[in-house]
C-alpha cells in the first residue's frame, strides 16, 4: 500500500465519520427537543396518573437507552475524528498496530484491532460472569 493511496483511503472514512458525527448529533438533539414537548405535554394532560406513569417509565426507559446508545456510539466517532487529526488514525489503540483496512471499512470509528478487541471482549465478559 503506497502512502498516497493509504491517505486517500482514510480521507474517505474521515469524511463518513464527520457524516456520521453530524447524524448522531442531530438525533441527540432530536430526541432532547422530543423530551421537552413531552414535559410541556405532560402539564396539561387529562389522564390518570397511574396509567400515565408506568407509560411514561417506559418510554423514559426507552428514551435513555437510545439516548445512552447514541452517546456512545458519538463517543467513538469523536475519538477516530482525534485520532485521524492526531495522525494515529487506524493505528490500534493497545497495541499500536494498523487496523485491518477490511474492519476500518466496515467500522470507521474502530479504535482496537481485532485482536485486541476479541481479548477486550473476553476480559469484559469474564469481569461481568462473576
Ligand atoms: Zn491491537
Amino acid at each position: 500500500m503506497c502512502f498516497r493511496c493509504k491517505v486517500a483511503d482514510y480521507t474517505e472514512l474521515y469524511e463518513r465519520l464527520k457524516q456520521e458525527q453530524a447524524r448522531l448529533m442531530s438525533e441527540l438533539q432530536q430526541l432532547k427537543a422530543e423530551e421537552k414537548s413531552v414535559d410541556g405535554q405532560r402539564e396539561g394532560s387529562p389522564f390518570g396518573k397511574r396509567e400515565e406513569s408506568a407509560t411514561e417509565v417506559f418510554e423514559l426507559e426507552k428514551r435513555l437507552t437510545l439516548e445512552k446508545r447514541l452517546t456512545t456510539a458519538l463517543v467513538e466517532v469523536e475519538h477516530a475524528l482525534k485520532k485521524y487529526e492526531a495522525g494515529t488514525y487506524g493505528l490500534c489503540d493497545l497495541c499500536g498496530r494498523p487496523i485491518e483496512p477490511a474492519r476500518l471499512e466496515a467500522l470507521p470509528q474502530a479504535s482496537l484491532c481485532l485482536e485486541c478487541k476479541a481479548r477486550q471482549t473476553k476480559d469484559t465478559r469474564g469481569k461481568s460472569s462473576r
